[in-house]
Order: structure tokens, then sequence, then C-alpha cells
């Protein structure tokens, strides 16, 4: 079976220096926001081209303490996609805000600008623009956008990681950008993990302060705070695994390009290519077909797993029932969220993986009900 990530295949020289990393951590003696932190959010920083990187404990937090830096809470509207994780969503519900979810853009499934301003009005403060599968894309509209209603851009980067437009890094384009390390993300832990990154030293410190009970000086708090920590093995494991971040993406991106020149099923419909190569880092690889309960089981039968990201549009959430949306409704997430399912697409597939994987996709026909 080819399968959606790649772990088991990974080099061994990654697990030896992974290995020696924890062991120095052991001998340390020392567990929770130390060195491994300070430098893993220093070498970060420099990675994603912000003058900051705060490390917390998952990405949910991170949404959730960016927003609250902006003291954006009750009352306050916060705009994003329904097609997304939903720890977007909880980030904002967290902070005690609302949500509000505009549509999404069929070509690329990312937020539709027309809807998102649809959705604008004298409660809005900020919207949570997700790079949905590794892509960045539009940031000088977006910035525009939000500049020209005076709100808050805050960027959900969980699976952009080392994404640019024009040379700069995600999460650098807003207010702040939110990181996940979960371990199936382009850059994982090897349990939860996550981090912000800012070019602004006030929400660099809050949100430090914020992390760690509220805390400013040992024992003297001076906000509600939250345990949001990292801990020192994560940051050790992340320090490692970032040496191989360059070549894990390029290989990610030569996987796309294989995917997209070789698969030609008429029944299936790829999303649109990034206008510039920095501006997707294929976390997944999304298709469309209206025939996806039949296209899955082809594949499966052929050795290739799936998966969908994501069957469910969140306005459609049990959960998240009454949610605000656009007055015109959200029909493309919907729909999107019917007609999509992920291919393979992770550093470790072979080339030889590649052609059995695009000749299992070629070779499905539908039948007609
Ligand atoms: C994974 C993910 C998150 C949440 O990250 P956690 O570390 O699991 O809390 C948020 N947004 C998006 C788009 C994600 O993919």
């Amino acid at each position: 079976m080819i399968s959606m990530n790649g772990f088991s295949q990974e080099p061994a020289e990654i697990l030896v220096a992974e290995q020696e990393a924890a062991t120095s951590v052991f001998a340390s003696h020392y567990y929770v926001l130390g060195t491994q932190v300070t430098e893993f959010e220093s070498e970060w920083a420099d990675y994603c081209g912000s003058q900051h990187a705060v490390g917390v404990a998952n990405g949910l937090d991170a949404l959730e303490i960016i927003l609250r830096t902006q003291g954006i809470g009750a009352g306050d509207q916060v705009i994003t996609t329904p097609m997304t994780a939903v720890a977007t969503i909880l980030g904002i519900i967290r902070a005690g805000a609302t949500p509000v979810l505009a549509d999404i853009d069929p070509e690329t499934a990312l937020l539709d600008p027309a809807s998102v301003e649809r959705c604008i009005n004298e409660k809005t403060r900020a919207i949570i623009l997700v790079h949905l599968y590794g892509q960045v894309r539009n940031m000088a509209a977006w910035q525009k956008l939000c500049d020209s209603h005076g709100i808050a851009l805050i960027e959900d980067c969980a699976q952009s990681h080392g994404a640019q437009e024009n040379g700069l890094g995600c999460g650098s384009f807003g207010v702040a950008g939110a990181f996940s390390f979960y371990p199936t993300k382009n850059l994982g832990a090897i349990g939860d993990a996550g981090a912000l990154v800012t070019n602004n030293s006030k929400i660099d410190q809050q949100a430090r302060m914020l992390r760690n009970y509220g805390q400013v000086n040992r024992y003297e708090h001076h906000e509600i705070g939250m345990n949001s920590r990292l801990d020192e093995l994560q940051a050790a494991i992340l320090r490692v695994r970032l040496n191989w971040l360059d070549e894990f993406t390029a290989r990610r991106k030569q996987v796309a390009l294989r995917y997209r020149t070789g698969i030609t099923n008429q029944w299936v419909k790829l999303l649109a290519a990034p206008l510039n190569p920095e501006q997707h880092v294929y976390h997944l690889f999304v298709l469309t077909t209206p025939f996806r309960d039949q296209m899955q089981q082809h594949l499966v039968e052929s050795g290739v797993e799936t998966l969908i990201h994501y069957p469910i549009s969140a306005d459609q959430q049990v959960a998240l029932k009454g949610i605000a949306t656009d007055p015109h409704g959200l029909p493309f997430a919907q729909e999107h969220a019917e007609m999509c399912f992920s291919i393979p697409c992770h550093p470790q597939l072979t080339d030889r993986d590649l052609d059995h994987v695009i000749a299992s996709v070629n070779s499905f026909v539908p039948r007609e009900s």
C-alpha cells in the first residue's frame, strides 16, 4: 500500500539524529521552556523570515494566543474559511470571539475575497487566512483588503511551512502567523507542538506571557494566561527535522509536478497550479471528482491510500450548528467537501510509487448509476 505518510521510509540518519537530540535533553535534566526551545524559536523565526517566533503547545493555541494579543474576544467577529481543520474555528471560539465563515474559490479552495467582503461589518476585527494545502496566494490583495477595513490579517500557516510569495515567508504578511508541528505537518514533532511568528515585538512579548500563565516575572501574573508551553524534547526534535525541511519540501514539489503532468483522467479535476513554485509547499495534493466514493475504492484496490481534506464543511459540523456564514451561503465549500480527495504526497515517495499512483488515478472509469 502506498500510504499518505512516509515516516517508516525516512532515512535512518534522521532517526539517529533524533535519538541523539533526545539523549541530550535527558542529560540536561531541563524539560520545559529551556535552551532547546530558545534555539528552536530563533531558528524558526529565521527560517520564516520573521523577527520573532514563540513556541507553544500546538497550532490551536497559537491561533488563540494571536487573537488574544490583538485584544480580540467577546463581541468581536473573526472571518475565516469553512474548508480547514476545525482548529482554526476553535481558536476563534476559545479566544471568546465569534467566527463568521466565508466561502471558498473552487479553483484553489482558498477563501474568496468577494465572500469575505460580504461578511465584513462593524464587529469584524480580523480575518484568519488559512494557507490551505500549502498554498500562499494574493497576499498583497489580502493586506489591502484588511487595511482598508482596519482589521487584522492573521495567517494560519499550519499547512504551509516555508511557503513564500515575492520572497517573503508566510506568517510575515499579517500581524502574526500560527504554525502547528503536529507529526504529519510538513515540519512535525513527535507529539503536539506549535509556534507563532511575528515582526511585532509587543505581540512577541505578550504571547510569551500568555503561553505561561500570564506571568511577567516568576510568580507575578498580569493576565489570565494559559499553559501552552513547548517542551525541550519536542523543540530538540524539531531542530533536527528542520535540517531536512528544505530537501523534503523540494521533493514534495517534484511529486506535485509529476502528478500535474501525469494525471489526465477526464473525470478528475486538479486545483489551480501556483503562479510561482515558491507559493505552494504541497502539504496535501488534492483532486476533485463527482465520483469520489468509486474513485477511493478503485485506488484502495490498486494499493493507493487516500484521505479527504475535508469531508464536512465547518458550517455542517454538529458542534458548530448555527455558526454565522456569508449571507449567500457556502455553496462552493459544500461542493468541495463532497468532491475532494487527497492522494499520497510526501517526501519518501519513490518515482515508482508516483508512476503507480498516476496510472491508478488514470485507469479509473466511473460506473454511472
Ligand atoms: C493542523 C492544523 C491546525 C491545528 O494544529 P494543532 O497543532 O493540531 O492544534 C490548525 N489549522 C490548520 C489549517 C491545520 O491544518
